[in-house]
Parts: structure tokens; C-alpha cells; sequence
């Protein structure tokens, strides 16, 4: 699960990372409010509007602007929210903004004395340990960086069983070339942003670009954080982060049925138990020249209540053209799902237009076979891979 960036700065800054301050608003007027209360607060009289939105990059696509008085900040604060911002990272159309962060401006007028620095956490899945990744060239696309000047980003990895170690910490301050105040600063910086991702069983915590101010003091200016979904139960507070605006509509209604849904941009859906064999259908749908429209795990139990659930939320994709179900009865016998499957096609009535591709293998296949076939309905079925990527083929050509 994706946060804001505000979201990302509470969680860090509930561990003791040193974070630019700010609010969040929903409108000019409110963004007015918070940065009086800011400027009470902090004393700073500039401050930067930043857009929320789950995507990167937003500086360059006009999100992120600094308002030097209250007058801009109500102005840049109207233009931001409402606005469909493009970003190297949203889809082409860009993603409506909701909400701004009104933000201190940490970059001290008139001071050149800053430095921004990359650094992010994340989960080296190769060894399977945590790792610190970092830079000198901070705030601009870390990709970029790795392309051109792959020697400017360092790496720490941390052994599971010690923790990060304080030699691995002052290592880190020191190939971001810092000493005195800042130097000590950036090791507590580390220290804090390692145990916020721990304490948040995050998969990834980004900070891009980490500032050293012109008064040596170190601090997150942004925060891109990813939470692990699988940990979730355990943060009920961290779960009430989620921004379901932010997701598509079709993940989210699929998730709430239960189902684990990836739309694609492919013309066959899938319709398949299990993970990996769910992987295995989408090969054999390029294999037979076309690509995938979804991937989906109905699980075990594809009774025709789930499988009638699963119809509607693949055909709720207009680039549907035909759909594959691939069921291995192990758990679940075979003639189960094929009443399942009958069953939920007759309750769609009209609502299926395009061909259906049945593949049943395992307990009582043959039954279930037979059940299709003998149903009167116009769904093809199949027994071995070949057969199914065949009818795949012969229904879309
Ligand atoms: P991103 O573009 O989505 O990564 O958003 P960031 O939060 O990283 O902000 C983009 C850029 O805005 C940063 O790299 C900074 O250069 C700039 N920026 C952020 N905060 C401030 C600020 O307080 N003052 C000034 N002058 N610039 C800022
Ligand atoms: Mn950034």
C-alpha cells in the first residue's frame, strides 16, 4: 500500500526523523489557515505547496511551488487542487489532485550553504536484507542516476541479526562527504529513517531529496513510502492511511470481494486459482500471440457466487475480447467450479458478449468437462494447455 507524502512525514517523524514541517489542505482558503498556523509555528514566511498525489516526479509536472506570501500561497494552493497533474509517473491523463501539503520552506532564501541528498530503504529481495541506498545527487531521478553516474550511489546492507550498525551509519555520513554538526546529524537521520521503516514493516521508505539545510541541520523533504500489505493487520492505524481515490476503481472493488485482481492492458482475461498458475495462463495467452487483460486468483473456492463476482469485475474492462479460465482441482474438485461457472453464466444472462474458454484439470475433470459441454451454453471448454491456447486463438481470430 501506497502513503502520501504527508502520511510518510507523520510515520517518520513519529520515529524521530527530523521532517519539513507542514498541513494538509483541501482548499485555497484552508491552505491560507495552515500557513498562518505554520508561520506562528516555525516562524518561516515562505512556504512551499506541494501536491499529493501516489506518483513521483511531481516538482516537474508544476505540484510542488513556493508561495512567498499569503496571497500566493491562496493562488498557487487554487491552481494545484483540482488540476490533473502529468508527471513521469501518473498514467498519460494524470491524476486529480485532492489535497495539497502546505509545507515551511527549508531552502533559506539567499543561502547556498544547502545539499540534497538521496536516501531510501528497501528490501534487497536477491539476499533477502534490508538495505540503505544512497546518494550525493539528491532531488533529481535517482534512474537517471543510476544510468549515467552509477559510482555516485552507495549502498549499505544490514545483517538481519545485529541491526544497522553505528560503523554503518558514520560510513554513510561520511561518503555524503559531511562532517562536524551534520555529520552527526546524518547519522541520527539514518538511524531514526532505519528504525521508522522497521517499526512500519514498510517495503520501502524513499527520501528524495534528504536536505541538509544551511544551518547543518538534516531533514526529509520527501517521503515515498510503500507498507507492506501483508504486515497490515498489524498496524490498524498505519491500514487507516489508505487513500482508496488513489487506487483503480476496478483493484479496489476486486480486493473487497476478495479477490486478487491486476488489471493489464491486454484483450483475454484470466480467470485462474492460484498465484502461480495464474502466471502460467498468462504465458500461455502470449504464447498463443495475444496478451493478458488482468490477472486474477479467485482461490479455492470457486463456487459460482465467486466465479459470477469474477465475471463482473473482468468484464468491467472494455478490452476484454474473450476470457480463459484455468482451474486445477486439487482442494476443489473439477465438476464444482464447471457447475460454478454454468451456474454464474446463466444468472449474467446478456451481460457475457464475448467467448468463454473453460480449461478444468485435476479431480473429476472428465465430469466436469462433460457438465460444460452438455449445458447448452456457448463456452468452450479444454483439458490440456494446448488445447485451451488453441481456442484462444480460433475465438479471437
Ligand atoms: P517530487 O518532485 O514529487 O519528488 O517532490 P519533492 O517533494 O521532492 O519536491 C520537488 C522539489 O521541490 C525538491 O527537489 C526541491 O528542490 C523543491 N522543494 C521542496 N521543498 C522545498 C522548499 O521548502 N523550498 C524550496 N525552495 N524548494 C523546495
Ligand atoms: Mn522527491
Amino acid at each position: 500500500m501506497n502513503l502520501h507524502e504527508y502520511q510518510g512525514k507523520q510515520i517518520l517523524a513519529s520515529y524521530g526523523v527530523r521532517v519539513q514541517r507542514g498541513y494538509v489542505a483541501h482548499n485555497a482558503e484552508e491552505a491560507v489557515v495552515k500557513a498562518k498556523q505554520l508561520t506562528a509555528e516555525t516562524g518561516t514566511g515562505w512556504h512551499v505547496i506541494k501536491a499529493q498525489i501516489h506518483a513521483g516526479g511531481r516538482g516537474k509536472g508544476g505540484g510542488v511551488k513556493l508561495a512567498k506570501n499569503l496571497e500566493q500561497v491562496q493562488e498557487i494552493a487554487g491552481q494545484i487542487i483540482g488540476m490533473d497533474l502529468i508527471t513521469p509517473q501518473t498514467p498519460p491523463q494524470g491524476k486529480r489532485v485532492h489535497k495539497v501539503l502546505v509545507a515551511e520552506d527549508v531552502y533559506y532564501p539567499g543561502e547556498s550553504e544547502t545539499k540534497e541528498f538521496y536516501m531510501s530503504v528497501l528490501l534487497n529481495r536477491g539476499n533477502g536484507r534490508n538495505m540503505i541506498m544512497y546518494s550525493t545527487e539528491g532531488g533529481m531521478d535517482i534512474e537517471e542516476v543510476a544510468e549515467h553516474t552509477p559510482h555516485l550511489i552507495f549502498t549499505e546492507e544490514i545483517d538481519p541479526s545485529v541491526g544497522l550498525q553505528g560503523f554503518q551509519a558514520r560510513r554513510i555520513a561520511f561518503n555524503l562527504g559531511l562532517s562536524g554538526e551534520a555529520f552527526k546529524e546524518m547519522i541520527k537521520f539514518v538511524d531514526a529513517l532505519y528504525k521508522a521503516y522497521i517499526g512500519s514493516d514498510s517495503s520501502m521508505f524513499e527520501i528524495n531529496p534528504v536536505l541538509k539545510t544551511s544551518d547543518n541541520k538534516i531533514m526529509a523533504v520527501d517521503a515515498k513510502v510503500t507498507l507492506d500489505d501483508n504486515a497490515l493487520y498489524r498496524h490498524a492505524d498505519l491500514a487507516e492511511m489508505r487513500d482508496i481515490t488513489e487506487e483503480r476503481p476496478i483493484e479496489v472493488e476486486a480486493k473487497e470481494a476478495g479477490l486478487n485482481y491486476v488489471d493489464l492492458d491486454g484483450t483475454v482475461g484470466c480467470m485462474v486459482n492460484g498465484a502461480g498458475l495464474a502466471m502460467a495462463t498468462m504465458d500461455l495467452i502470449k504464447y498463443a500471440g495475444f496478451e493478458p487483460a488482468n490477472f486474477l486468483d479467485v482461490g479455492g473456492t470457486a463456487d459460482a457466487k465467486r466465479v459470477e463476482t469474477a465475471f463482473r469485475i473482468i468484464l468491467k474492462d472494455p478490452n476484454v475480447k474473450a476470457i480463459l479460465i484455468n482451474i486445477f482441482g486439487g482442494i476443489v474438485r473439477c465438476d464444482r467450479v464447471a457447475q460454478g461457472v454454468v451456474d454464474a453464466y446463466k444468472n449474467m444472462g446478456d451481460d457475457i458478449k464475448v467467448p468463454i474458454i473453460v480449461r478444468l484439470q485435476g479431480t473429476n475433470a472428465e465430469i466436469a468437462k462433460e457438465l460444460i459441454d452438455n449445458s447448452g451454453m456457448p463456452i468452450l471448454s479444454a483439458v490440456q494447455f494446448q488445447e485451451a491456447a488453441d481456442q484462444v486463438k480460433a475465438a479471437l481470430s
